[in-house]
This record gives C-alpha cells, structure tokens and sequence, in this order.
C-alpha cells in the first residue's frame, strides 16, 4: 500500500516507517519539523534500505494536504503528527487544541474528498484517566487532567463520528502506552528537546552524565514499591502494531490498546537499565508530579485477538536499545 505518515519524522512515526518499509508498503511523511530533524527521514532510507518521499509541510494546511493527495494515489493515512508535553499543553491550551484536532480533521476531510479509506490514528492511554487497571478499550473514558488528552480524547470522538456517518471509513484508534527503546541499529530513537519530561530519556541523559541523577517522583503509591507503574512498550513493537493494524483494517471505527499488559514501577525500570548496561543511575526521591496516577497499564488481549500482534521484545532490550541511541546519537550528529 501507498501510505502517507504525517509525523514520519518523529520518534514513533520513523520507526514505524522502517515497519512500513520492511513489511513491502511505500511510504510518503508529511512533518513540519517542528520537532524533529529531517536527518531522521535520510536514516530511515539507511535502516531499511528504500526511498522515502518527504513533505515539509503544516498538515493543518488543507491546501498543503490536499497536494500531496492530488499527486499520489494513497490507500491510507497514518496520523502521528501532533504536539504530545502534557504539562506545555496545560500552559498553551490553544496552541495544542488547533494544532491536535484541526491537523486530525483536515486530514479526514481530505480523506473524504479524495476517497481513502484506511485511517489510523495515534491515541494515548491518557484518555482512559484514573481508571481502574487494567485498562480495556471497553471501559468508560474518565476525564483526563490536561489539554493534551483531551484532544486526543477529542479526536477519537471525531474520527469515530466520521466513521458511523461513512461506512466505508475504516479507522483505527491505537491507544498506546508508554513506548520506549529505538531501532536495534541505534540509528534512530528518542531525541527531545531541552531536559526529558519522560522517563526513559531521562534515564539515558543520567547514564551519560549529561544529567547529574534521576528525579523518582514518589514512592508513596500503593504500587510493589511506591513508585508509579506503567505498561513500557519497545518502539518496534509499537511500530509493528500499526502494519498490523493497517493490514487487519475493517469498515468502522475500532480501538485498539497497543501495549504488553505488563506493569513495571519507575524503580524497576531503573534496576533493569542498570544490569543490562552496566551503569549505575543515581537517583533521589522527590514529591509526586502533579496529574501523575499509580498505576497505568493495558489489558492487550484485544490486539492479539484481532490483529495477530502482541508485543515482542523484552525491558531488557528496551533498556539495551535505549542506550545504544543515546550513546550514538551525538557521535552521528557530529559526523554529518
Ligand atoms: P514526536 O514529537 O517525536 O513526533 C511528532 C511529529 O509530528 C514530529 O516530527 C513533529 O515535527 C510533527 N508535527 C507536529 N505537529 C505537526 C503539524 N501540524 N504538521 C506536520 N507535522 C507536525 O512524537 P511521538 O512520540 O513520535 O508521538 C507521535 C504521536 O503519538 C503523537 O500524536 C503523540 O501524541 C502520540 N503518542 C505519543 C506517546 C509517547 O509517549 N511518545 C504516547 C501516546 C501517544
Ligand atoms: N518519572 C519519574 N521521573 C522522571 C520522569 C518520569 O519518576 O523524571 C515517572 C513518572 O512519575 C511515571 C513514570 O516515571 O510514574 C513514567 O513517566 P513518563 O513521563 O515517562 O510517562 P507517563 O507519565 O506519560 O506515563
């Protein structure tokens, strides 16, 4: 299939591009680089090996979106674009509400207009809230704590509308958990601007003496050991997840958890990057985040039933993998 990856140039969308490219699909991104380096898009054509066409664009520009539609016979869209710091998003509401949901609409309405189908659509499981783990696409949302899960919330809703007023729409709404890790070749990975907000990258930063320790935040949940518990996924599984979920789209919209159904605290996660790598990671502990919850993992039987998917690699490479990016990514900024 020829299918067009907005965000392509991003943390989860390249890897997913290299999935793409590896199961035989053609790929075209659309990225506006406002958080990513077109350098990511030369390393995916390295990795896998095949071109890639690339489109620096806004695609919350109807006209931009609808020129690369013009111009090749798509079969489906992959929707990564999108502004994800939860905390920016409670500072600059606006900027994430339009940059979130009008991209998602403009993007369906030109999918409307030019007849493609297949639409898969990047959600979080921030929208599930403080729900009770683990989490099932079944369950009532609850109400997220941020601007960001609610437009993800907000886009499920629209897409999903869209999708009962048009048969033929097939959508796909991944949920995703916290995806992690990067390409076994080191070659692209995890890449944020300024000091992480999220866990493994700020793991990675301590381990190379960028950042001097780790922040825990709170070991007073109810969780094995206090601290928080999450369901850490490897971003190649998390990438594969999407070629199934293209290759299995049926009419309608469907919501799948991409996840490994496993909860793994903040502590052991630090225990794991250690022994795999051989680093210690100094940590302290410091007062809970705010919106923070104790526990968020999936119930992932769903995807397995009906995509055939189920994640695959183990925290250990995770860990291994995380690590090999950061120690080369500068070494590879240097050398270009
Ligand atoms: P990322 O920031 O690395 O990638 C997003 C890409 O979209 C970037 O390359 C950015 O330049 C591009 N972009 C943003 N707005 C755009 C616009 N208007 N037009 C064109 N390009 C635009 O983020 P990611 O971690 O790869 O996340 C991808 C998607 O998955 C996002 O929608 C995010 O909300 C969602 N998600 C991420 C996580 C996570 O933990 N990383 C978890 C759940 C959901
Ligand atoms: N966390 C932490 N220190 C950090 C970043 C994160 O203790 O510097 C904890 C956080 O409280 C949560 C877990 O690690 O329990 C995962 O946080 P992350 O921000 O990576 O993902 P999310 O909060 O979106 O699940």
């Amino acid at each position: 299939m020829n299918i067009l990856v907005t965000g392509g140039a991003g943390y989860i969308g390249s890897h997913t591009c290299v999935a793409l490219l590896e199961a035989g699909h053609s790929v075209i991104v659309a990225d506006n680089l406002s958080n990513s380096k077109i350098e990511t898009i030369h390393r995916i054509k390295e990795i896998s090996n095949k071109d890639v066409l690339f489109y620096q664009i806004d695609v919350t520009d109807e006209q931009a979106v609808e020129a690369i539609f013009a111009k090749h016979a798509l079969d489906g869209v992959i929707h990564f674009a999108g502004f994800k710091a939860v905390g920016e998003s409670v500072e600059r509401p606006l900027h994430y509400y339009y940059n979130n949901l009008v991209s998602t609409m403009v993007l369906a309405k030109v999918c409307q207009h030019y007849g493609v189908h297949r639409f898969v659509f990047s959600s979080s499981a921030t929208v599930y809230g403080e729900n009770e783990v683990p989490f099932k696409e079944s369950m009532e949302l609850l109400p997220t704590t941020n601007p960001y899960g609610e437009t993800k919330a907000m886009s499920e809703r629209i897409l999903m509308d869209i999708a009962h007023a048009n048969p033929k729409f097939s959508v796909a709404l991944l949920r995703y958990f916290n995806p992690v890790g990067a390409h076994e070749s080191g070659f692209i990975g995890e890449a944020p601007n300024g000091i992480p907000n999220n866990l493994m990258p700020f793991v990675t930063k301590v381990a190379k003496g960028e950042l001097d320790k780790l922040r825990i935040f709170g070991d007073d949940y109810n969780t094995v050991d206090g601290t928080g518990v999450r369901d850490y996924i490897h971003v190649m599984d998390l990438a594969e997840g999407h070629v199934a979920a293209l290759d299995h789209l049926d009419e309608g919209a469907h919501i799948y958890n991409l996840g490994t159904g496993e909860g793994t605290s903040v502590l052991q996660i630090v225990k794991t990057f250690e022994e795999a790598n051989g680093i210690e990671i100094p940590y302290e502990i410091v007062d809970r985040r705010p919106g923070d919850i104790a526990y968020c993992y999936a119930d992932a039987s769903k995807a397995q039933k009906a995509l055939g998917w189920t994640a695959k690699r183990d925290l250990k490479a995770m860990c291994t993998d995380a690590w090999r990016f950061e120690k080369q990514y500068q070494a590879l900024v240097d050398m270009k």
